[in-house]
């Protein structure tokens, strides 16, 4: 396996799926638990596409996105449960005729709405650019794992339908874009993710009020939580592991929301040496979210699968329960079989 396919070029979008999507007269549009900037802006670009094909989109977050990131769905398309869905929304769920499922093709990553998906018996499609993901859940898949982001799938089928792109698309795919590689830094971004950018931007996406948004627009308990973390980071193995652990008592003293947390992980990754890095946040009692990065080339996919979880080489996340101690006990020995089985070729 290649860390990384800095030549990857989109493949070609089953015809059937393009069909799907130009037929759809009522289509559920779903993305992933824990909505990150991809999430949302390749799942309100496809609502928008919808509806200019005639559709009657409806856009389900399973959990509420980040505030910095809101600015994407411009005209607040989506709807965000409040735990499960409501009788009513299950009944609007189930009316529909296709299902649209973008930046997961895991059905467990769908939460709460996996269960209407699977009851409504409407044809399933997927856009994604995950490792993992059950393809036989759905009935048209088009998953690019050397894509940079599923924006960037999204904007290759709005040209294929030959349909314009409006200026709030262009921006929302731009966020999708520009947030899953890190703001074009890290390698997921080849050469591809540079040459959709520039596209965008020619098409008058503004990226500096973008950047100021989304990373230069902290709280300031936000800002010293994160100076929390980074004061109780660990550094075993010559610092080629690095990780910290953010407990409930230490987010509630700083009044920060869990979906606020999004980067801490890759502030912790700046130490010279480090190899894996990851973070482990308490969500719940003896309930943790654990995000894990490669700093270099060794894959974190197989430490995420072996605790259930699943994303990218580079990038990959697991939810593990038990006492803080076996948790990090149990990250640190998978950690250490990866370094010890020496990088991937
Ligand atoms: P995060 O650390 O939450 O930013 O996630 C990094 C990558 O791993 C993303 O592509 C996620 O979709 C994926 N991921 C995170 N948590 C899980 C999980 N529990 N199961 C499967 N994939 C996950
Ligand atoms: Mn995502
Ligand atoms: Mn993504």
């Amino acid at each position: 396996m290649t860390i990384g396919t800095p030549l990857w070029h989109p493949g070609e979008i089953p015809a059937a799926l393009l069909d799907a999507l130009k037929g759809a007269k009522r289509p559920l549009i779903l993305t992933h638990i824990y909505p990150d900037g991809d999430a949302l802006g390749s799942a309100v670009a496809i609502h928008r596409l919808l509806e200019e094909l005639g559709a009657t989109p409806q856009t389900i977050l399973t959990h509420p996105v980040p505030q910095k990131l809101s600015f994407i769905d411009h005209d607040q398309v989506a709807e965000v449960l409040d735990g499960e869905p409501t009788p009513q929304q299950i009944e609007m769920a189930q009316s529909c005729d296709l299902v649209v499922v973008v930046d997961t093709s895991a059905p467990d990553r769908l939460g709460h709405m996996r269960k209407v998906v699977e009851d409504c018996g409407a044809p399933r499609v997927c856009i994604d650019h995950h490792l993992d993901g059950s393809v036989d859940f759905f009935d048209q898949i088009w998953c690019e794992s050397g894509s940079p982001s599923t924006g960037n799938l999204v904007l290759e089928v709005i040209q294929s339908l030959g349909c314009e792109l409006s200026q709030k698309s262009a921006e929302s795919i731009f966020v999708a874009i520009a947030t899953d590689t890190g703001w074009f830094r890290y390698s997921n971004s080849g050469s591809v993710a540079y040459r959709y950018a520039a596209s965008l931007v020619e098409s008058g996406v503004d990226p500096e009020p973008i950047f100021q948004r989304i990373f230069q627009s902290f709280s300031l308990e936000r800002t010293q939580l994160l100076g929390d973390l980074l004061a109780s980071i660990e550094a075993p193995e010559q610092n080629r592991i690095v990780y910290s652990v953010l407990t409930e008592p230490m987010r509630r003293k700083r009044g920060v929301d869990l979906e606020d947390l999004d980067g801490f992980v890759d502030s912790l990754g700046q130490i010279a040496g480090c190899e894996i890095v990851f973070l482990v946040v308490e969500v719940g009692p003896g309930r943790y979210k654990v995000s894990l990065r490669s700093r270099g080339d060794f894959s974190v996919h197989p430490i995420a699968t072996r605790f259930d979880g699943g994303g990218h080489a580079k990038a990959a996340g697991c939810r593990l329960e038990g006492s803080e101690e076996q948790v990090i006990e149990n990250l640190l020995g998978q950690c250490r079989l990866t370094l010890d089985a020496g990088p991937v070729e």
